[in-house]
């Protein structure tokens, strides 16, 4: 059998009670992320993007429809199940790094071991290959506070990185950083894509959305185009 794509989403919906009516966030999107692909989602404020990539993470479920990330049903999943799923196949990176403060990078990048039960020894080994990874192997010990913004992002994508997730979602990751350094990071993105990383990436930004290999736009919950909807 082959490998299940990294999602599987058909006729999502995600509706929200107003007043006597409903307001759909998400009004029916199918979709399919292949293993490898870096996807970028687009659309103006209100689109949709935050509550499609809060699915996607398992943070949320969808009202009606079906969502499937590497294979596992996200309906079948009580809330021990999918805090699981998120916690082995989901790695997430922020627009506001979301750090820990006076914690060392390395630290920060260990963080998601815990949860998924790693004993120390192998925790710290494996936030210390992580950091090297994204080119900070000098700054493990050093607090958030004395890292720049750049190297902030990069710690963070350290720790969305150190459980091996199928699948990295990223809202807005160069949302807080200036345009080099966002180049930097987006640098950073590729170099993961090209070892194989599968990417969904929300921006409003279409020069942050032009170095993704798929861009995916929506508009008033649903998906007005995708150039890359058969890869
Ligand atoms: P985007 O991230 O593209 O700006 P969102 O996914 O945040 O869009 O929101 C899509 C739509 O759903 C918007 O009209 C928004 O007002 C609405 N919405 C989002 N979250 C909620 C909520 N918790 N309650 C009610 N409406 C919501
Ligand atoms: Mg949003």
């Amino acid at each position: 059998m082959s490998r299940p794509d990294a999602v599987r989403g058909e006729d999502l919906v995600r509706s929200y009670a107003q007043g006597e009516g409903a307001v759909h966030a998400l009004a029916g999107v199918s979709m399919r992320i292949p293993h490898g692909a870096w996807v970028a989602i687009t659309g103006s404020s209100g689109s949709g993007k935050s509550t499609l990539l809060n699915l996607l993470g398992c943070l949320d479920r969808p009202t009606s429809g079906h969502l499937a990330i590497d294979g596992n049903d996200v309906a079948a999943l009580d809330d021990a199940g999918l805090a699981r799923l998120r916690n082995r196949h989901l790695g997430f990176v922020f627009q506001q790094f979301h750090l820990l403060s006076r914690t060392s990078a390395e630290e920060n990048v260990a963080l998601p071991l815990v949860y998924a039960g790693v004993a120390r020894p192998e925790r710290l080994a494996r936030a210390r290959e992580a950091l090297d990874r994204v080119g900070l192997a000098d700054r493990r010990t050093h607090w958030p506070s004395q890292l720049s913004g750049g190297q902030q992002q990069r710690v963070a994508i350290a720790r969305a990185l150190v459980t091996r997730p199928t699948l990295l979602l990223a809202d807005e990751p160069t949302g807080a950083l200036d345009s080099r350094t966002s180049e930097e990071i987006l640098d950073l993105f590729a170099d993961l894509h090209r070892q194989g990383a599968t990417v969904v990436m929300v921006t409003h930004d279409p020069a942050v959305a032009a170095r993704a290999s798929r861009r995916l736009v929506l508009a008033d919950g649903r998906i007005a185009s995708d150039d890359g909807s058969l890869s």
